[in-house]
């Protein structure tokens, strides 16, 4: 089988400083990756006083990041949170991420991120970043307006059980998807500041470590010259994950191959080889955050049911958590089934061109049709309206504000082929769009704990190159929040801040 390590062109093996002549480069704190954790760690060592020097492969700063749609998991009542009538407790929202984030979500990280919510919303409103103070009250993955806050399944079975539900997406604003505003307030911030250096086309290859394992540079490539960077304080990582390293998947998270990647295509998992190969610790690395390709507000006004034709969640969870279980429990063999009344329902703007793949006046018909066994799906829609009729779900316990009996006639979406109208799907896909969760393991300062759980002097990562706050689950905005958040503690670790 192929080794991970195959797909680099070079050694991702540290070089011990003895080997280095000379350095080309010389700064305290050196960030690899301008993306949102690259940003937060470059800005906060600066503000510690630090020299910055931020390596950046591409062109230009972005990554993932500015390809986002801009959501942040914040809470604990923040501002927008109050302007829109929510109350909020960083023990509920702890409470919250601890189960949608689960199992094994890393329950220290989220609530010290919890717990320093309103602070780093502030920072981020420093940074330039805005936020409106209004709500999106309707499931989807991005609102089309420029709504300051959505719900991001809080208020949804079993986490309304555990937390005081209340609307914690915050959305940067901008019509659509707001990861370019984000990343061009905190390149701005960046660019602000004269004791940061960005290096563009200069791709870090691998670590530099002195004899006592303590890392201490890279060397890094521009334009085909490799050049020699030395930290004086330390080295932090925030590179990205790995969805487009094809033999790391296969390696490490094989139910991901095969599904559409959610990335700026440059996830190669590089830096997380390279802190591998100078012995760090990894965490989590099959786990994936998984879009399934279809409309939340079809699914929560619907029904989403397996080749079996039964239900297998509560449709009113975060979508990604209907995409986790779809995917890794189901196959994607996952079909959505409604009525034409929740169709009309969902605004045309909400429905992103999707149209049902099957329409049917009666669900032994639309069954059929779908290739279902006989009486599988029969017998799910009506135990579900028989329910439904009073409002309840002994199931899966949906929400009563989207149980209502379905009703003639009735459609199906494949979910399989994908997010293109049935005319224009080409099947090419699975249902899923992925990106990886697990990466290096830090602890809560960034530092990458080799294999005994020690720290690797020198040597800090966050965003997506590191494991973040997730076991299993994933909720939208616990890239950009945490890797934000985690990557300015990185920064501030990195440039010799006792936190
Ligand atoms: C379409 C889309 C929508 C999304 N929506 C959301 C959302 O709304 N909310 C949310 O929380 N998350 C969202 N995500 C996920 C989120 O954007 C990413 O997980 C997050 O931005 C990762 O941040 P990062 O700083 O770790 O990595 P990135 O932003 O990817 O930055 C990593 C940078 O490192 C550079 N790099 C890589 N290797 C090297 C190297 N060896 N040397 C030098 N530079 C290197 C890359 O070129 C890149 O610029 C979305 C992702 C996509 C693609």
């Amino acid at each position: 089988m192929l080794s991970h390590t195959s797909q680099f062109a070079h050694s991702v093996k540290p070089v011990p400083v003895v080997d280095v002549p000379a350095y080309d480069h010389e700064t305290d704190v050196l960030v690899v990756g301008f993306g949102c954790a690259g940003a937060g760690a470059a800005l906060e060592a600066s503000e510690a006083g630090a020299a910055v020097t931020l390596l950046e492969r591409a062109s230009g700063p972005g990554g993932s990041s500015a390809l986002s749609g801009g959501e942040i998991y914040l809470g604990g009542g923040t501002p927008v949170q109050a302007a829109c009538g929510f109350t909020d407790t960083a023990r509920d929202m702890a409470e919250y991420l601890i189960g949608a984030l689960g199992p094994g979500a890393d329950e220290d990280k989220i609530r010290l991120y919890s717990e320093n919510s309103l602070e780093h919303f502030e920072w981020l409103v420093t940074q330039g970043v805005p936020f409106k103070n209004s709500l999106w009250d309707s499931p989807t993955w991005v609102p089309p307006t420029d709504d300051g806050l959505m719900w991001m399944g809080e208020a949804a079975w079993p986490y309304n059980e555990h937390a005081t539900p209340a609307a914690r997406g915050h959305r940067v604003q901008s019509e659509g998807f707001g990861g370019k505003v984000l990343m061009d307030r905190l390149v701005d911030a960046v660019s602000a500041r004269t004791g940061i250096e960005v290096h563009a086309d200069t791709r870090a290859l691998r670590l530099i470590v002195d004899d006592a394992g303590r890392v201490c540079g890279v060397i890094a490539r521009r334009f085909g010259e490799d050049y020699a960077y030395r930290a004086r304080r330390g080295v932090v990582l925030t590179t990205g994950g790995f969805v487009d390293n094809e033999a790391m998947l296969a390696e490490h998270a094989p139910e991901l191959v095969g599904s559409a990647k959610v990335s700026d295509g440059g996830d190669d998992g590089l830096g997380i080889v390279m802190a591998q190969a100078a012995g760090a610790a990894v965490r989590r690395m099959a786990t994936g955050q998984v879009g399934i390709e279809t409309i939340p507000g079809y699914m929560t006004r619907g029904i989403v049911v397996n080749g079996h034709g039964q239900r297998f969640i509560n449709e009113d969870v975060y979508p990604g958590l209907v995409g986790i279980e779809a995917l890794y429990r189901q196959g994607m063999d996952v079909w959505v089934v409604l009525d034409e009344e929740a169709f009309e329902d969902v605004p045309e703007a909400e429905r992103w061109g999707l149209q049902p793949t099957h329409v049917a006046e009666t669900v032994a018909e639309l069954e059929k049709e779908m290739g279902l066994p006989e009486n599988a799906l029969q017998h799910t829609v009506a135990e579900y309206n028989r329910h439904a009729e009073n409002a309840e779900d002994p199931w899966f316990h949906k929400s009563s504000r989207w149980l209502r009996p379905l009703r003639a006639p009735f459609a199906a979406i494949d979910v399989r082929l994908g997010m293109a109208p049935p005319e224009g799907a080409t099947g090419g896909g699975n249902g899923a769009a992925v990106f990886t969760l697990g990466g290096l393991t830090t602890d809560e300062d960034g530092r990458v704990r080799d294999l005994d759980g020690g720290a690797i002097e020198g040597l800090y990562a966050a965003g997506r190159a590191s494991s973040g706050l997730h076991g299993g689950g994933y909720i939208s905005g616990t890239s950009l929040g945490p890797g934000t958040y985690f990557g300015r503690r990185a920064g501030r670790a990195a440039a010799g801040v006792q936190q």
